[in-house]
């Protein structure tokens, strides 16, 4: 079977990665002819661990294609996805569909033949009725079935996520698409990947309702952070026996600088939205979104703290830029809300990522770019870790203290013991753990 993919971003790449591993003859499409030309050279445009790979195996043995001729990759292909950008809204917490719209009315000027269009970028209850209508407003004579296929990968380890998912989710109205949407998973189908068969509404849902139950995860450890911080508990300690629970599990338990990223936010954002647009309202999310933005833009101030309460002319090294570790995504990272802010208050930043510099630097501007995190803590008041990138959990912490002027290191991540960093000269500041001094 052929297989188009619309959108060569995280999603899509990855999508049409692991579908042409799968043995079908995928194209993916972008509308950037650079892009598309970088990707015919070779050359992936986002970090993603194991994606290279993929790619150049299944180019080479002639499954993989990139294109900015959608119609052309629509036209006799057996199923066509949607996975461009669903931002949100400008100035608005809905999802804006403006690329979604657009990539459904070309994808309907060229179907022919029985065609499955699935949406796979996340969109609002209700969008896959919606692209139903209008695909049959641009093509009354098209013959195809919508189906709305939420993906659940995480940045960072896309491709794992993809091809070993938790749970394949596929809401659809017709025993055609069915039939070909099984087909597409098939070789996951027989691993056991368990795969639900919804109508258009649940499947939309089922995203929203996973992210915006994480995101519920993430504010509510930070607030149990900051409880901890202030009756003398140690959040890791809480954490564990929270999390040793089966009902509760351990994962997504972790404090951090706020959470981040191309979906949290904006997803968070558009559910209470499709929540309002139905008569009810989500009072949960709404406090966490309200929860999340305050920790933000109290992280600065926190650092000021930490350096005995004036930034100005105070130099601080930031170690990660990127929203989480393994990847270089930029987007709604703590690191664009609190460098500024530390700029505003008066200090210089200098700041080291192991891959996002280069999608960085037109974001923040006047940081000194480093080359590594010794490099960055040079004569630097503070140490802000951001990013929980691995290189910095085995960072020799008296060498890099030696560099500074002050020995000050905040950790927005936890990814130090205190017990370690009490035999440092470090002043140790991280979330919902007291603060150590040298020797303490
Ligand atoms: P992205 O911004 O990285 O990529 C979108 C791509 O689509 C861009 O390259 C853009 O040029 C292209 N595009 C837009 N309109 C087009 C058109 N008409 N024709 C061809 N190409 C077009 O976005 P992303 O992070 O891959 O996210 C895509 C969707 O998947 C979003 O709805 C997002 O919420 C969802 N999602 C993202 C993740 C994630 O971790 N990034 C995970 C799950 C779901």
């Amino acid at each position: 079977m052929r297989v188009a993919v619309v959108g060569a971003g995280y999603v899509g790449l990855v999508t049409a990665a692991c579908l042409s591993e799968f043995g079908f003859e995928v194209t993916c499409i972008d509308k950037e002819a650079d892009k598309v030309e970088r990707l015919r050279q070779g050359e992936i445009p986002i970090h993603e661990p194991g994606l290279d790979g993929l790619v150049f195996a299944n180019r080479r043995a002639g499954r993989l294609d990139f294109s900015d001729d959608l119609s052309g990759a629509v036209r006799g292909a057996g199923v066509v996805f949607i996975a461009v950008g669903t931002p949100s809204r400008r100035g608005e917490d809905a999802a804006d569909l403006a690329f979604v719209r657009a990539a459904a009315e070309q994808i309907g000027r060229a179907l022919n033949g029985f065609t499955v269009v699935v949406t796979k970028s996340t969109v609002p209850v209700g969008t896959a009725r919606m692209l139903e209508r209008l695909i049959r407003d641009v093509r009354p004579d098209a013959n195809f079935a919508m189906a709305s296929n939420p993906e659940f990968l995480r940045e960072g380890s896309a491709v794992e996520d993809f091809l070993r998912p938790d749970r394949i989710v596929v809401g659809l109205s017709s025993a055609q698409a069915r039939e070909r949407m099984s087909e597409l998973y098939r070789p996951l189908m027989l691993r056991d990947v368990p795969v639900l068969f919804t109508n258009f509404e649940t499947a939309e849902l089922i995203k929203y309702a996973a992210n915006a139950y994480l995101a519920t995860r993430i504010g509510f450890i930070n607030e149990m952070a900051d409880l901890c911080e202030a009756v003398g508990a140690d959040v890791s300690a809480v954490t564990r026996g929270m999390g040793l629970d089966r009902r509760i599990g351990l994962h997504y338990l972790q404090p951090g600088p706020g959470f981040g990223g191309s979906c949290f936010p904006k997803d968070t954002r558009a559910l209470t939205s499709i929540a309002k647009q139905a008569g009810t309202r989500s009072r949960i999310v709404e406090a966490v979104i309200e929860a999340n933005a305050a920790r933000k833009d109290r992280l600065a101030e926190r650092i000021a703290d930490a350096v005995g309460g004036s930034l100005r002319n105070k130099r601080v090294a930031v170690l990660g830029i990127s929203f989480k570790a393994e990847t270089d995504d930029l987007r709604e990272a703590a690191s664009l809300a609190v460098i500024p802010a530390l700029q505003k208050e008066g200090a210089t930043i200098a700041a080291y990522d192991p891959v996002a510099i280069a999608a960085a630097r037109p974001l923040l501007p006047d940081v000194t770019w480093c080359g590594d995190a010794y490099e960055t803590a040079k004569d630097a008041d503070a140490i802000v870790v951001l990013t929980e990138w691995n290189e910095f959990r085995g960072l020799d912490l008296r060498r890099l203290a030696a560099q500074m002027r002050e020995p000050v290191l905040i950790d927005f991540r936890n990814i130090y013991s205190a017990g370690d960093v009490a035999k440092t000269p470090f002043v140790y500041h991280s979330l919902g753990r007291a603060t150590v001094s040298p020797g303490s």
